[in-house]
């Protein structure tokens, strides 16, 4: 029953791995592949500190975040989420797999 529920299935990743210190790279159910770097992953935290919880807006400036930040630990929320902890010290954004699908596809 699963097999016929496209959305689920788009957003579920069938692979997760890190490529080097500051690189991910994720396989989806449906066969696409999306590749991550870090600062970009960083610049685009979700968490309350990084985004205004009310205006949606973003208080985290890019250019703060380091071309060499790197992911220090890479852990899977429930079954829905990655939670990353940078190499600036930085851990409380949860990113939904449904919000970094949106991330590799931002025309979708
Ligand atoms: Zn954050």
């Amino acid at each position: 029953m699963e097999a016929t529920d496209r959305r689920g299935t788009a957003i579920e990743p069938r692979e997760i791995k890190q490529e080097g210190d500051a690189g991910l790279r994720i396989t989806w159910a449906d066969d696409h592949v999306s590749r991550y770097s870090a600062p970009g992953l960083r610049r685009a935290c979700p968490c309350a500190q990084c985004v205004n919880e009310w205006t949606g807006q973003r208080v985290l400036k890019p250019e703060t975040i380091s071309q060499e930040l790197t992911i220090a630990d890479l852990s899977i929320v429930g079954r829905y989420a990655l939670n990353f902890r940078w190499s600036d010290g930085h851990e409380t954004g949860i990113y939904s797999f449904r919000y970094l699908r949106d991330l590799s596809d931002p025309k979708e």
